[in-house]
């Protein structure tokens, strides 16, 4: 059994993460969406926020996709989860030279177990990040062509909620 690991902020989870993760599934027997747990980061959505808008989107590949969080090293984790590939969507050129410093990183670290597969993102969303859909809904644009239609309500609510605290 194959089993890989997607880890990211998903600050929230975006359309082109969720195709990276149903495309992951042909090649992994199961993903676990790692969702990153750092403290020195701030996000919009809490950690269980984070999870929650995940697990609505996933919860339709049953038990092949698991919705965890974690914080330490990506290798660690992956050894806790019996998991050897680690997979990354690969945007725009940018994404390249970052992502592929962090898979030699990791697999030095994991003295050369765990390979690292990115998959392209999809067209339409090779320049979608989370920070741009939090940009979107702070000047109140149209979140349909960036995240589900199950999570639009819940971003809107979250950028106004900044807005009445200033
Ligand atoms: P970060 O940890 O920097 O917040 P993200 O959560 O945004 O990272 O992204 C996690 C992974 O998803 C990375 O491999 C990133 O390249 C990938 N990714 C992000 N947005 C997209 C997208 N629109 N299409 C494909 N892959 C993406």
């Amino acid at each position: 059994m194959k089993i890989g690991v997607y880890a990211g902020s998903f600050d929230p989870i975006t359309k082109g993460h969720f195709d990276v993760i149903k495309k992951s599934l042909r090649i992994a027997d199961k993903v676990i969406v790692a969702v990153i747990n750092n403290s020195n980061k701030k996000c919009w959505f809490s950690l269980e926020e984070r999870k929650s808008m995940i697990k609505m989107l996933v919860d339709q590949f049953g038990d092949k996709v698991e919705v965890k969080c974690f914080n330490g090293l990506l290798i660690d984790f992956m050894k806790e989860n019996n998991a050897d590939i680690i997979i990354r969507g690969l945007r725009a050129v940018s994404d390249f030279e970052y992502e592929l410093g962090y898979a030699f990183v990791n697999h030095d670290l994991s003295m050369g177990e765990v390979e690292t597969i990115f998959i392209p993102a999809a067209r339409e969303y090779m320049y979608l990040s989370s920070s741009g859909v939090r940009e979107a809904a702070s000047a109140g644009a149209r979140l349909d062509i960036f995240v589900d239609d199950k999570l639009i309500d819940i971003v809107k609510k979250k950028a106004d909620s900044f807005k009445i605290k200033g």
